[in-house]
């Protein structure tokens, strides 16, 4: 019986909703525990304080050096990464990365899980990006980069779930976790 923690990784493109989802599924499910990630880029006006760790550039490449992080990656001009998680952790733990960092953890964690959220609509995803508050250069950024993320998804064998309706996509997202608990006999959660 496997009892160490299943690393389930989400990724997708800007303005699926991955954010908020994610938090609704660690709500539901408390057997779940969200990974803050380092970032150095901006906190956007009206984001969570706690969203991400915010730190500079120089910060963030002391702890590379550090060998601190299970995953980093440079994103739109901005380094994102995982700090190294505790190994002792009882939980199973979410991380809501890029489809490099993606990869990173897959290479190191091949029992991780992958799940890519896709937006039901590119006007959709276009409508989310605007209503939070990206200027409209970087809202042109993520839509273009959206088909080349979901291309490296399916290619990192991602389990792919369009998110038409936030409850419905945490349940599949639940499905997805305890499929693959059950399929690599782990523990019951
Ligand atoms: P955003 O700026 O929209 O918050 O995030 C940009 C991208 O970076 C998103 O795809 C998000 O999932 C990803 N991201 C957030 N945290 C991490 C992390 O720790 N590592 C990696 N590789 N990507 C991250």
């Amino acid at each position: 019986m496997n009892t160490d923690p299943l690393l389930i990784v989400v990724s997708g493109p800007g303005g699926v909703g991955k954010s908020t989802v994610v938090k609704l599924l660690v709500e539901r499910y408390p057997e779940l525990w969200l990974s803050r990630s380092w970032t150095t880029r901006e906190r956007r006006p009206g984001e969570s304080r706690d969203a991400y760790v915010y730190v500079s550039r120089d910060d963030f490449e002391a702890r590379i050096v550090a060998d601190g992080f299970l995953e980093h990656a440079e994103f739109l001009g901005n380094y994102y990464g995982t700090p190294t998680l505790d190994e002792s952790a009882e939980r199973d733990v979410i991380l809501e990365i890029d489809v490099q960092g993606a990869r990173q953890v897959l290479q190191k964690e091949p029992d991780a899980v992958l799940i890519f959220l896709e937006a039901p609509s590119r006007d959709d995803q276009l409508q989310r990006l605007r209503r939070r508050g990206d200027p409209e250069e970087k809202v042109a950024q993520r839509v273009n980069k959206a088909e080349q993320e979901a291309s490296a998804g399916r290619e990192l064998g991602a389990q792919t779930i369009v998110n038409h309706d936030i409850d419905d996509t945490v349940e599949q997202m639940w499905n997805v976790i305890e499929k693959a608990r059950a399929a690599q006999g782990r523990t019951g959660l």
